[in-house]
């Protein structure tokens, strides 16, 4: 069954980004998830920020397959008015490079006169708060594995004419095809509620064995890989998710699964490319 979750209004986001558009704003961060850089856009914010330079930040790229990064850098990279950049949100050095990636796509802008004024936004669990603290410096913003802290718009001065604004209340993914559903439960970015997790691991385990084979079965040592069912069984039996009398708990082994890919365990992984992401956009649009 496609994953449908709504979790709540974005009224008070798009008028946050019309405010801040209003009121100047010369570049637009938007933190993506380096493992689903498309499923993890959301289009509001393109729709509502129209005109101004976008700089795409590839978040978690510590988790991601450097290739595929390598890929989708590219794919934003050739789009008009984007640069985009691969970032691990703790890591200072890196963080420096937005700052001029942002100085580079408003050169007009970004002294004590004209400063320099830049709104960053990106789902849930992106990664938000983690790169503000990193960028600011200090525990300025909260962080937390829980959706839905960030309440008021704030304003950090990050250096000399560089203003950066945070956007109050939720940029919620939005879920426009079944396979993004099935990567965002994955990736951890929507509510546990809202989707069965044997669902999406069995989702997850067909993508793993188009991708990377070899990973599966050395992770879990299997020597061969089945059905997508008996995959996640295995699995389970690696994992301990058996109960007494043997039989295996397959919610248990689809918890650890989907905390093994999580966590990197896996290693670097990539759910999706650019090319499938249009042919599912591309799907949907015709269905
Ligand atoms: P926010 O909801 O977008 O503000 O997300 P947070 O900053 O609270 O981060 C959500 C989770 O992702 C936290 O557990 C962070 O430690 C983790 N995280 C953030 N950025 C990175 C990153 O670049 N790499 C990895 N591996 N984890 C990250």
């Amino acid at each position: 069954m496609p994953i449908h979750w709504f979790p709540g209004h974005m009224n008070s986001t798009r008028q946050a980004i019309k405010d801040r558009v209003q009121a100047g704003l010369d570049v637009v961060i938007e933190l993506l998830d380096a493992r689903l850089p498309g499923s993890s856009s959301n289009p509001l914010l393109a729709a509502l920020t129209t005109g101004r330079p976008s700089l795409k930040v590839l978040n978690k790229q510590d988790l991601a397959d450097p290739a595929q990064t390598e890929a989708w850098l590219a794919f934003y990279n050739a789009q008009p008015h984007t640069r985009a950049i691969p970032l691990d949100a703790g890591d200072k050095a890196p963080a420096r490079a937005l700052i001029k990636a942002c100085r580079e796509l408003a050169p007009l802008r970004g002294d004590m006169h004209k400063p320099l004024r830049v709104l960053i936004c990106g789902i849930p669990n992106v990664g938000k708060s983690t790169l503000i603290n990193t960028l600011v410096g200090k525990k300025a913003a909260k962080t937390g594995d829980e959706p839905g802290i960030t309440k008021l718009e704030q304003k950090f001065v990050l250096e000399n004419g560089f203003y950066l604004f945070d956007t109050p209340g939720m940029l919620w993914p939005r879920i426009a095809v079944e396979q993004s559903g099935y990567n965002l439960a994955a990736s951890g970015a929507i509510g546990r509620n809202a989707f069965d997790e044997e669902e999406v691991a069995l989702e997850l385990i067909a993508t793993l064995k188009r991708r990377d084979a070899d990973r599966l079965r050395q992770r879990y040592g299997l020597a061969e890989l089945g059905e997508d069912d008996a995959v996640l069984e295995a699995i389970g039996v690696k994992r301990g998710a058996k109960i007494r009398g043997g039989a295996v708990q397959m919610h248990k082994a689809a918890e650890a699964l989907l905390m093994d890919f999580r966590s990197g365990l896996l290693g670097r992984i990539t759910l999706e490319t650019p090319d499938e992401m249009a042919a599912w956009r591309h799907e949907a649009a015709e269905a």
